[in-house]
């Protein structure tokens, strides 16, 4: 399967466009259901006992006022006034229920938005984490992510309003109908009519809305961008010596100003709009009043029939504008809630073998195999690797070197199946990465990325992270620690291991860059798979730490195959097996006295480095941890 992980662009038709809406409807309303059925079963009683009480309320008034025209002049006595107490009481009842009413569906209705914002954060969270790698590297991603993230909550709870609105007025409107229809038939239709420029008012805004906001995801994504550079940490030191705050502020500032007056031409404009269509209501309603008032002199309608009349036609007025807008928002919901589900529908592009996938061995026989490699990243014109061959055996350390961009992270990369390669294949014991499940093959595999990254919590924990499912204990912890050469280092903390590190909570420290990435070794070594993977594991040890480290290293690998990229000699020169990467092919292999003797890039970077460490030296003695920069 090769489906593309970015959502298509769609150009629906008019039918297909509302069906897309409406299926997105349903799939929210689904959504809401799954994340909290007991509270949506309160919410929908709640509100059809709400949507009775106008039409309750309205036809009180008529008992009401007709009592009271008929005691007029009469004089008073409880045989008058009691059809004129009961309804009044009657309407005070209605009263209170519906402010207790109002309260109790605020309280649900809380408790139900709270459920499902985690429930659609939930999913997005679960999606995120099973998308390809190369998804997040794409600005696609990040904008429909940020649509996805920002809608997900505020839309879902906008849609269980607009629904909530849609089933509370429109069981209200019915019954007020029905107390109009006893005048005349036609009298719904003209409520009906005198409200319906609102809906098209409000699904055109929706839709220009919508337009706007699609238009603008990444300049609100820059926005939230130098948001973070002026507000935390890792910027902090940077933005004073450079005087970068001005400059991030007033790039802040532009942007914002756009998207504000965006934001308020697009309201002025509904406004104006909406303007009219309460006009053309006006002008509905007074005619409908002079034809009530008519009717009333002919002798036809009573007092209390122009009471109802006027309370039942405005009300439903009010109603049906509510109605209509709540359309409308639900219209804009489903525009808005469909970068939610092209998020939720992204499917991996990697192949995965779920029919009879093979399952990776335990422990490496005869090791891993690159076969004639070829690969480009997404979107990227050039071969990152172009026909790579290279084994590595099983039970060896095995060091790749070579100059930036040769190709040494991404060989990485393919070796823990991020990528498949575009030619060639990538084995492990004889059996092709493709034909395994990536969760399985990752639980076999254990890495240090260049970019390992500093979890926030304690030092235990960040170490037992490389393997949370199985049981942890103290000694297996310093185990790791010691292979990845943090102990040291957490026996001078105060609390050691159960120091909290991550100083933006309370009681934390801050680590240095090396003692972090220490750290993130030791996490490596947590987990005891066959194969180990370790990008730059020394890039912050100075040469005598470097040195220990290695023999700490070797002894923790014992049986472990080990892929080790690296710009230092005094790492690459302990390795069983070197291999020289040079724009995206194997240049040289061998060992360290092998490729000295070849005298090639190899040789030439170890002797350009040992004359700038100890002058004219040549041999096999350590210069001083010189780096591989020049090969
Ligand atoms: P090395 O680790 O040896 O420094 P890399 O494997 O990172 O080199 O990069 C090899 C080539 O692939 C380089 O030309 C680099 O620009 C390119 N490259 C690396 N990562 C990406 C990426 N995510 N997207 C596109 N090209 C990339």
């Amino acid at each position: 399967m090769t489906a593309d992980p970015r959502p298509a662009a769609q150009t629906p038709g008019v039918l297909e466009d509302v069906r897309e809406r409406t299926r997105n409807l349903v799939r929210v309303l689904r959504l809401v259901w799954d994340a909290s059925r007991n509270w949506t079963i309160a919410w929908a009683a709640l509100l059809l006992i709400q949507g009775t009480l106008p039409a309750a309320a309205a036809y009180l008034t008529k008992l009401v006022v007709d009592g009271v025209a008929k005691i007029v002049g009469v004089g008073f006595s409880w045989e008058h006034l009691s059809p004129v107490i009961v309804p009044a009481s009657l309407m005070v009842g209605i009263m209170l229920l519906r402010e207790i009413l109002g309260g109790a569906i605020n309280y649900v209705r809380l408790a139900q938005s709270e459920l499902v914002q985690d429930h659609a954060k939930m999913l997005i969270h679960e999606k995120s984490g099973s998308v390809d790698l190369e998804y997040f590297e794409t600005p696609e991603y990040h904008d429909e992510m940020a649509r996805a993230s920002q809608q997900a909550q505020t839309r879902s709870t906008s849609v269980l309003q607009g629904v909530g609105a849609l089933v509370q007025n429109t069981v209200t409107l019915l019954a007020i109908a029905g107390l109009l229809v006893t005048y005349s038939l036609w009298l719904p239709l003209a409520l009906l009519l005198s409200t319906f420029p609102a809906l098209l008012i409000a699904v055109e805004h929706q839709r220009r809305q919508h337009t706007w906001w699609k238009e603008t995801t990444e300049k609100r994504r820059w926005i939230d961008y130098y948001d973070l550079v002026l507000t935390i940490r890792q910027f902090a030191a940077e933005l004073r010596i450079f005087e970068l705050n001005a400059h991030f502020q007033k790039a802040y500032r532009t942007l914002r100003e756009e998207l504000r007056k965006g934001q308020l031409d697009l309201l002025r404009r509904q406004s104006t709009a909406q303007l009219t269509a309460s006009l053309f209501g006006f002008v509905f309603t007074g005619g409908v009043m002079g034809w009530m008032l008519w009717r009333l002199m002919n002798g036809s309608a009573s007092l209390g029939d122009v009471a109802l009349f006027y309370t039942a036609f405005s009300q439903g007025q009010g109603l049906m504008r509510t109605l209509l807008s709540s359309v409308g928002q639900l219209y804009g919901d489903a525009l808005f809630l469909r970068h939610l589900f092209n998020f939720l529908a992204v499917e991996p592009r990697m192949q995965e073998t779920l029919e009879a996938p093979v399952e990776p061995p335990q422990r490496l026989a005869r090791g891993l195999e690159v076969r004639g490699v070829e690969f480009r990243y997404p979107g990227s014109q050039q071969l990152a690797l172009k026909g790579l061959d290279l084994d590595v055996p099983a039970g060896r350390i095995v060091a790749i070197v070579g100059p930036n961009g040769a190709g040494k992270s991404t060989l990485l990369k393919l070796l823990c199946r991020f990528y498949d390669p575009e030619r060639g294949s990538v084995r492990m014991d004889g059996i092709d990465l493709r034909s395994m499940r990536s969760d399985q093959l990752w639980r076999r595999i254990t890495v240090l990325f260049q970019d390992f990254v500093n979890y926030a919590g304690t030092v235990a924990e960040s170490i037992t992270m490389g393997d949370l499912f199985s049981t942890h204990s103290r000694e297996r912890i310093e185990k790791a620690a010691r292979a990845g050469g943090a102990l040291d280092v957490v026996q001078r903390l105060p609390d050691g291991f159960e120091t909290i590190i991550g100083k933006q909570f309370t009681g934390g420290l801050d680590l240095s860059s090396g003692q972090f990435q220490r750290v993130a070794l030791a996490r490596t070594f947590y987990r005891e798979a066959p194969i180990v993977i370790l990008d730059e594991p020394t890039s912050y040890m100075d040469s005598w730490a470097e040195a220990e480290w290695i023999d700490n290293f070797c002894r923790a690998m014992r049986g472990r195959t080990a892929v080790i990229v690296t710009h230092r000699f005094t790492t690459a020169m302990r390795a069983d097996l070197i291999y020289v990467l040079n724009e995206g092919r194997v240049a040289e292999q061998g060992t360290h006295a092998e490729l000295l003797a070849q005298g090639g890039l190899y040789a030439r970077s170890w002797r350009l480095q040992s004359r700038e460490g100890h002058g004219e030296s040549d041999g096999d003695t350590d210069p001083s941890s010189p780096s591989l920069v020049a090969v």
